[in-house]
């Protein structure tokens, strides 16, 4: 059997960021509508900070108006919700994203609560689980948006799939089976006290892995033909016993690449996978925020 085909999430993530500048450009021409993103961040998490320079420079790119708002890291709860409040009431921001995770003095569920659902674009709050699990009109969280897209790319019609997301938080796994229930797949969710996993995934026509467990789905546990969608990033020690010795470290996904290529029809390497598409889903719900909040079509749909 020929190996699987690689999903390449950087060239989509770039092919979705070309249509989001497109249709940004669109809203400000038709309806002078510029779509905003805020991004707060509290404390200086070097992780964090590069992650937000990085959502602050794609979405300039893009033609967005975008802003970064940094906390000291002993911001006060008050302080941050204050700062929600204020962005709440800007009529130039249309997403807003608390990047997360907050210092631990801090309670991040107030602060998620406390941004309006329409201007929700990293799509966390009650209300927006809620639209998503209802098929309403809403925003849904980034990283199962991009798997969608992906999926996407290679099966244009999802129609009847069988279907198994592996994971079950709130993020990622439940989202994900919501948005691949609603492409009209057959649809499990499996998780830690799964009986016979590598049984439930082999039935699996898509298989999506969000575990947060270093290569844990093995070749074996593939049906031939399937999909797969690793969103697992893992850091794991280094090849090399040398580098490893040193401390240096890679990233692996959930799914054992090298085995499950053997068997898949299609796959998403880690790193180059589903990560590329966050950052990209991010622009692409603020575009959809705005447009819920203009009451205009998404010219993205
Ligand atoms: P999480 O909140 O820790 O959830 C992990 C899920 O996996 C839970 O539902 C858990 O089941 C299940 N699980 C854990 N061990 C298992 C096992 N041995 N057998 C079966 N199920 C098991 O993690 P998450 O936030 O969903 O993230 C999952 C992974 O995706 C992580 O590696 C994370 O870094 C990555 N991620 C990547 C992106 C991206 O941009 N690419 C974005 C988000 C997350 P129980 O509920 O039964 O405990």
């Amino acid at each position: 059997m020929a190996e699987a085909q690689i999903i390449d999430g950087k060239q989509v993530a770039e092919t979705l960021r070309g249509e989001i500048a497109t249709a940004v450009a669109a809203l400000k021409r038709d309806h002078g509508v510029t779509p905003g993103l805020a991004v707060v961040l509290v404390g200086e998490d070097p992780a964090s900070a590069l992650y937000v320079a990085n959502k602050g420079e794609q979405s300039k790119a893009a033609g967005m108006h975008s802003v970064t708002h940094r906390l000291p890291a002993d911001a006060s709860q008050e302080e941050v919700l204050a700062l929600v409040a204020q962005l709440n009431a800007d009529p130039s921001i249309h997403g807003i994203l608390c990047q997360l995770p907050l210092p631990s003095h801090l309670d991040s569920a107030p602060v998620i609560a406390a941004i309006h659902p329409n201007k929700d674009v990293d799509g966390l709050t009650v209300t927006n689980a809620g639209r998503l699990a209802s098929g309403l009109p809403g925003l849904a969280p980034c990283t199962p948006v991009g798997c969608m897209i992906l999926l996407r790319s290679v099966m244009p019609s999802l129609k009847g799939k069988k279907a198994l997301v592996l994971g079950r938080s709130n993020l990622m796994g439940k989202p994900m089976a919501q948005l691949l229930l609603q492409a009209d797949c057959t649809v499990t969710i499996a998780h830690s006290r799964t009986e016979d996993l590598p049984g439930a995934c082999r039935e699996a026509d898509i298989l999506v892995a969000a575990v947060g467990r270093p290569e844990m789905v093995k070749g074996d546990w593939i049906k031939p033909g399937a999909a797969v969608i690793d969103v697992g990033i893992n850091r794991v020690p280094a090849r090399d016993p040398q580098k490893a010795a040193e401390g240096r470290t890679r990233v692996v996904g959930d799914v054992d690449f090298e085995e499950a290529k053997q068997v898949a029809g299609w796959i998403t390497p880690v790193p180059g996978g589903v990560g590329p598409m966050t950052i990209a889903c991010l622009l692409r719900n603020t575009v959809t925020a705005a447009c819920l909040i203009h009451d205009l079509k998404s010219p993205l749909d």
